[in-house]
């Protein structure tokens, strides 16, 4: 009727491969169950295929939470040197692509394997294509059920991710739990997600898919440079990315085409120094040529420099070094790499992840409200969170 494990663990992600394995390694008898019918198929698809796995400059301020300095503890416990030295003992080649994310050379499908056998090593009992509908709780033993089985522990980990990329598995079930167990949750929000624009933005990138500038993208204090991409169904890139999770509703953001140059002194100059050179050429010799004609256009601005006034040179240079742009919204899950918010941090211990209410009761990875950069820095929480509560479950 039953099958007893020490630990049942529901989502075979990178969180929960993580804390299978050190509970494994622990001698605690491991289930390990995910719905999906393959395994780690985020870690699959992450970085274009590569995954970006971690970060070497990881540190808490490169994460979102209602309590940022919860994350201390799981990253003094297991940090991107400790992940580092588990790839390299599989020898998976890997490089730095920038900013210190590091990405596998050849493919993500490795980062699977080593923690598939990882799990192994450690005898993980691991069942796919298996929905647990069912988690109750009585006589400090936690009952897990799916479709055909009952299993009991007296640990239960949750690591069912977030919201985003539903086609490959994302569910709710892990904040429903939450609920279920009297856990706060906090609202879930889309975060690394492409911004939507109105008509007159989007046609304007339209007009520009496929070009890209190094941004600075900024909405009050928060600013990130970064690439910025046109595309046909607005504004994309790193760069707006990063701003996405900070984003809400009604908030213009401040995008700096060209932060390596002050516009307005600089056309200046030229009016004194070249007043015959055509504006669109000037423009053009530090911005795309199809983003020069544009903004040109735009600004109903042609001819000799030495024609403009300064108005017209403020203008320009505005659009160039403070273009203010108000999204109407976000392409949402569908698209979003990650979830903001999730279960409140309060309700954990930061040294275990267990919950305080409820002893044996785990909650780590995307699930939890921490939500990472973009950069490696999701992995990175998802290894920690999953390495600290292997140590306790
Ligand atoms: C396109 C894309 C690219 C990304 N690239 C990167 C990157 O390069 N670097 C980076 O750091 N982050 C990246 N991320 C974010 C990163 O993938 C996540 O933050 C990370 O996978 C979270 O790990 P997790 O284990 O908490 O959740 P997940 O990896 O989402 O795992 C949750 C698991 O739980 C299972 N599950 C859910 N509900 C149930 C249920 N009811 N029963 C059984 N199983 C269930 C799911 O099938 C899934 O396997 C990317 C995300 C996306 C969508």
């Amino acid at each position: 009727m039953y099958e007893k494990y020490d630990v049942v663990i529901i989502g075979a992600g990178a969180a929960g491969m993580m804390s299978a394995i050190e509970c494994g390694k622990r001698g605690r008898k491991t289930l390990l169950i995910d719905h999906a019918k393959k395994i780690g198929e985020k870690i699959r698809i992450s970085g274009g295929g590569r995954c970006n796995f971690t970060n070497l400059n990881t540190s808490p301020i490169k994460y979102i939470s209602k309590n940022p300095s919860f994350i201390i503890s799981a990253l003094n416990q297991y940090n991107q040197e400790d992940f580092i030295d588990l790839v390299k003992k599989y020898k998976i080649k890997y490089h730095e692509k920038k900013l210190g994310q590091l990405f596998c050379d050849n493919s993500a499908q490795e980062i699977i394997d080593m923690l598939l056998n990882e799990c192994k090593l450690a005898n993980v009992v691991l069942k796919i294509d298996t929905k647990v509908i069912e988690v109750s709780y009585k006589d400090k033993i936690f009952i897990t059920r799916d479709n055909s089985k009952t299993y009991l522990s007296s640990s239960l980990i949750v690591a069912t991710g977030g919201l985003s990329v539903p086609k490959i598995g994302a569910s709710k079930f892990g904040y429903d739990l939450a609920k279920q167990f009297n856990l706060n949750v906090i609202d879930t929000v889309p975060a690394l997600v492409p911004l939507t624009f109105n008509e007159k933005i989007l046609n304007k990138c339209k007009l520009l898919a496929g070009v890209s500038a190094n941004a600075i993208i900024s909405l009050k204090k928060t600013l990130f440079e970064e690439g910025m991409l046109f595309t046909h169904r607005g504004l994309s890139g790193p760069s707006i990315l990063q701003i996405s999770s900070y984003w809400k509703e009604g908030e213009s953001l401040n995008i700096n085409l060209c932060p390596e140059k002050n516009i307005f002194n600089f056309l200046l100059d030229k009016r004194n120094t070249s007043p015959k050179q055509n504006i669109n050429s000037i423009i053009n010799s530090f911005l795309a040529k199809r983003l020069a004609n544009i903004i040109c256009e735009e600004n109903q601005i042609a001819g000799n420099i030495g024609g403009l006034s300064n108005k017209n040179i403020k203008k320009l240079s505005d659009s160039i070094n403070n273009w203010i742009v108000e999204p109407i919204g976000t392409e949402g899950y569908k698209t979003a790499e990650v979830t903001l918010g999730g279960v409140n941090t309060d309700e954990l211990s930061s040294k275990t992840m267990m919950c305080k209410k409820h002893p044996g009761l785990f909650f780590i990875g995307e699930v939890v409200d921490i939500t990472g950069h973009l950069g490696g820095y999701n992995f990175q929480w998802a290894w920690s969170s999953g390495f600290v509560a292997g140590q306790h479950a």
